[in-house]
């Protein structure tokens, strides 16, 4: 029995995580609002999260996004072809292209696929939306 005070685990929107959180609030029984114990942010109760998509499950694709090595990116801009491109979702990439990512800096295009094409940047690889076809 879930009491005001007590605690219950819930969908921290701040979190984006299902977390411990204390009971605030409850009417007629149900709970309405709770606290994250981790953010400590207020919310009204939220259930488990509508199942996300989670891209990973295709395997092969972006499981090995994690590059440990610098250096590999620096081996790749050195081996990348042409001029520096700006990123943008709306152009589509070829394997081997330099890209200048506002966030991320320089990148090389690793791999198209449909849409998006995986680009290795200095800290990882990361997954971009193209418009490859
Ligand atoms: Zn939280």
């Amino acid at each position: 029995m879930i009491t005001t005070g007590g605690e219950t685990e819930s969908y921290c929107t701040r979190c984006k995580l299902n977390l411990d959180h204390i009971v605030v609030a409850m009417v007629g029984g149900a709970v309405m609002k709770v606290k994250c114990k981790t953010c400590g942010s207020t919310h009204r109760l939220r259930g488990m999260p509508a199942v996300r998509q989670e891209p990973s499950k295709k395997k092969g694709v972006s499981s090995k996004t994690s590059v440990e090595s610098p250096a590999l990116w620096e081996m790749a801009v050195e081996a990348a072809v042409g001029i520096e491109l700006d990123y943008d979702m709306a152009l589509s990439y070829r394997s081997g292209d330099l890209i200048a990512h506002k966030v991320f800096g320089k990148g090389v295009v690793q791999k198209t696929f449909f849409k998006k094409c995986s680009i290795l940047f200095r800290d990882k690889e990361r997954i971009l939306a193209t418009s490859n076809t």
